[in-house]
């Protein structure tokens, strides 16, 4: 039998999992097969035992159910843990691990793809929920000079900024008298055409602006290039951590290069 992965979320059917991971798996000439699962708000848990009754070997998680993911695994990742989420689980017998691949990919993309170093950098990074979690330990352990944290419910960054020290965090009004370097959109805002509360005078000279969104242009990517700041979405962050969660099933790190160009040219 071949051995079985998949994507597990709601809604999912657009996911373009499983075709990332049939680009990796002919590139390495692995013989997987990869999925999509629906599974319905509440019965997530189910969802994955009945995956592991049908032979399933791993799965990537996507929303809403990332923190139930971790929750529901017997052993985590270090980096799991930082995020309290896991996007990437392994089925292993009667075990089940836990990990996160979010925050490799982001700065995956950013150091392989986009050419962008964060040592000594300006960073901030908008939002609190769980993109933005999952990646607050990487960018810490690529030396920024300096990460500010900053979202519409301030609290929820103060809070993740103290997980995090020497992170700040509040509110908008807080950071805007300050340039960044780097200035990452880990808000959904994107989705609903909505523009977080910066202003253009946040992009330092020769700025970049990443928006985790992808496949669509959005007002902080807009507002980005007016302001003369170079701009990328998030297309490359998902395909490599799709990449590092076929390293973990496989033991082999696809390259993600070609993947991304086909995506980027369909
Ligand atoms: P989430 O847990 O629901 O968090 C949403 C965040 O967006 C919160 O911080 C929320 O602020 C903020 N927000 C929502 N609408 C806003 C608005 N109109 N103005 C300002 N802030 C707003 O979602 P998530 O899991 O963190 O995901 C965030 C985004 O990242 C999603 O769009 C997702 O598709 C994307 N993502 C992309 C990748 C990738 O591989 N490219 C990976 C992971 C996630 P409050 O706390 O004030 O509500």
């Amino acid at each position: 039998m071949v051995d079985r992965y998949a994507v597990i979320g709601n809604p999912v059917a657009h996911s373009k999992s499983p075709w990332i991971h049939a680009q990796f798996a002919r590139q390495t000439g692995q013989a997987i097969e990869y999925g999509v699962i629906l599974a319905p708000i509440g019965g997530f848990s189910r969802a994955v035992a009945e995956f592991r009754a049908a032979g399933g070997l791993g799965a990537n998680i996507t929303l809403p159910f990332k923190q139930e993911a971790f929750r529901l695994a017997s052993r985590t990742s270090e980096r799991a843990r930082a995020a309290q989420a896991a996007n990437t689980l392994v089925l292993d017998g009667d075990a089940l691990f836990g990990d996160n691949t979010d925050g490799a990919g982001l700065i995956g993309d950013l150091r392989r793809n986009l050419g962008f170093d964060l040592a000594g950098k300006r960073v901030l990074l908008m939002g609190s929920g769980g993109a933005a979690q999952g990646v607050v330990s990487p960018l810490l352990e690529s030396r920024p000079a300096r990460l500010a944290i900053a979202n519409r419910t301030a609290q929820r960054a103060l809070v993740l900024a103290q997980r995090f020290a020497p992170a700040a965090g509040g509110g908008y009004a807080e950071f805007a008298g300050e340039q960044f370097d780097l200035v990452i959109n880990a808000t959904s805002a994107g989705l609903s055409e909505e523009l977080p509360a910066v202003a253009k005078a946040i992009f330092a000279r020769g700025a970049l602006a990443y928006d985790m969104v992808y496949g669509r242009d959005t007002p902080f990517l807009r507002l980005a290039r007016e302001a003369g700041a170079a701009a990328s979405d998030g297309l490359g962050m998902l395909v490599e951590q799709a990449a590092e969660s076929f390293l973990l099933w496989r033991g082999v790190r696809p390259d993600t290069a070609p993947v991304l160009a086909a995506l980027r040219g369909a």
